[in-house]
């Protein structure tokens, strides 16, 4: 796709001006938009029409974080927790957006749901069962911590909010060895 003003070739993101009295269209680039001062329909200024375009970017940019994860966090037995709560966060956001949080409801909501947003069509059955329960809040027991998690705590390890383990073992403490 090229810009029908300026002719710039391979636009990843294109705009579409449509003529209302005969619905002519032309299909022109991010440079020309923002030259021309247009503004997005719906909205009434160019700072309204500039909010617009980063939400719709914003949008499209959680769209494909959450198709990247689909495969691992809902086709695998065991997701990484936090890819699971990361997914489940963005996914609500988006579909709150889009105006289908009624996809929270029942199993067919979840399949509209991947029917929709990932544009899967048939998908099986456990997909369909994970998509509920991360809809639905369902606990779900068979999240994989992480692996650095599952290490053994080593002197010096920091913690983003417990601070510093400064002693592994009761033995090394001064208070254990001044007793
Ligand atoms: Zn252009």
């Amino acid at each position: 796709m090229s810009c029908d003003l300026c002719n710039t070739p391979n636009l990843k993101t294109n705009y579409i001006i449509v003529n209302i009295y005969n619905n002519n269209r032309l299909y022109i680039g991010n440079e020309c938009f923002k030259k021309f001062q247009l503004i997005l329909q719906g909205a009434s200024t160019v700072e309204e029409s500039e909010q617009m375009r980063k939400n719709r970017n914003a949008e499209r940019d959680n769209v494909f974080k959450l198709r990247s994860m689909y495969p691992e966090v809902v086709k695998t037995k065991k997701p990484y927790a936090r890819h699971f709560t990361a997914f489940k966060k963005v996914l609500i956001e988006v579909l709150e957006i889009q105006g289908l949080l009624s996809c929270r409801r029942g199993k067919d909501g979840a399949l509209r749901a991947i029917n929709h947003l990932f544009k899967i069509e048939q998908p099986s059955e456990a997909e369909v069962q994970r998509m509920y329960d991360i809809l639905n809040d369902v606990s779900f027991p068979l999240l994989r911590e992480s692996l650095k998690r599952q290490k053994q705590l080593k002197e010096g390890d920091t913690f983003k909010r417990k601070g510093r383990v400064t002693h592994t073992t009761v033995s090394k403490s001064g208070i254990y060895r001044n007793h």
